[in-house]
């Protein structure tokens, strides 16, 4: 597991190789970025900002959803994997956002979790980059950096990993962390071909250690 020192040049050097990280779902205010990482579960940002791009012309509204029928819906949706039940749940979701908080998206993460299709890690999403409260939401790059890095155990549940980090990283740094985490996984340490051999966190990294001790290294940059 990484010490403190660690931790911290992990952090810094993530801020420096990727010193605009944000949330690549586009989105013009917090209800569609809502809607945005509904759609995103097991479905890439660019595919959601493809489909995303129309939608929003077109719905504007909680009622917006509501006032079709859910096979137009699912219609307007299908390109993204798990349409049908994504368009229940936007359904679902935006006529209790009606009848409970007035149209308006809570800023409250229990709050959101209360809605259909919104676990942990979309709340803290929409808390986060919606309403600027610090949070960590673990998505599956959060989840393999932070195991391969040695911030977490490989073991802990996608819930240890967020109270793990959230523990370890300063309150202030948490969301900011979340999005260079998501890019250094994107972009960097992919899940199939991490870029071992030119990352800086080699020495600190006890998955990339392995990895060049297997000698897998030359072949991981490919
Ligand atoms: S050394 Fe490899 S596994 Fe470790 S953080 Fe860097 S790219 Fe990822």
């Amino acid at each position: 597991m990484l010490n403190r020192q660690q931790i911290r040049y992990c952090l810094d050097t993530m801020g420096e190789m990727f010193p605009n990280a944000h949330c690549e779902l586009v989105h013009r205010n917090p209800f569609e970025l809502l809607i945005a990482v509904v759609l995103s579960a097991q479905c890439t940002d660019a595919l959601v900002n493809k489909v995303t791009k129309q939608l929003f012309e077109k719905y504007k509204t909680p009622e917006d959803y509501i006032s079709v029928s859910l096979e137009e819906l699912q219609q307007d949706i299908r390109s993204i994997g798990l349409y049908r039940n994504k368009a229940k749940n936007i359904q679902k979701l935006c006529a209790l956002l009606i009848e409970k908080y007035s149209g308006q998206v809570p800023t409250d993460r229990d709050e959101l979790m209360k809605l259909p299709g919104v676990g942990r890690k979309t709340a803290n999403v929409v808390v986060s980059v919606a309403f600027g409260v610090p949070a960590i939401a673990v998505d599956t790059h959060v989840e393999r950096v932070s195991k391969r890095l040695g911030f977490c155990r490989w073991k802990d549940s996608v819930l240890e990993v967020e109270e793990t980090l959230m523990r370890k990283i300063p309150k202030e740094e948490w969301s900011i962390t979340h999005h260079r985490m998501i890019f250094f996984g994107r972009y960097h340490c992919k899940a199939q071909a991490p870029k071992c051999d030119v990352c800086p966190l080699l020495e600190v990294c006890r998955e990339g250690k392995k990895r060049r001790k297997r000698g897998e290294s030359v072949a991981s940059t490919k």
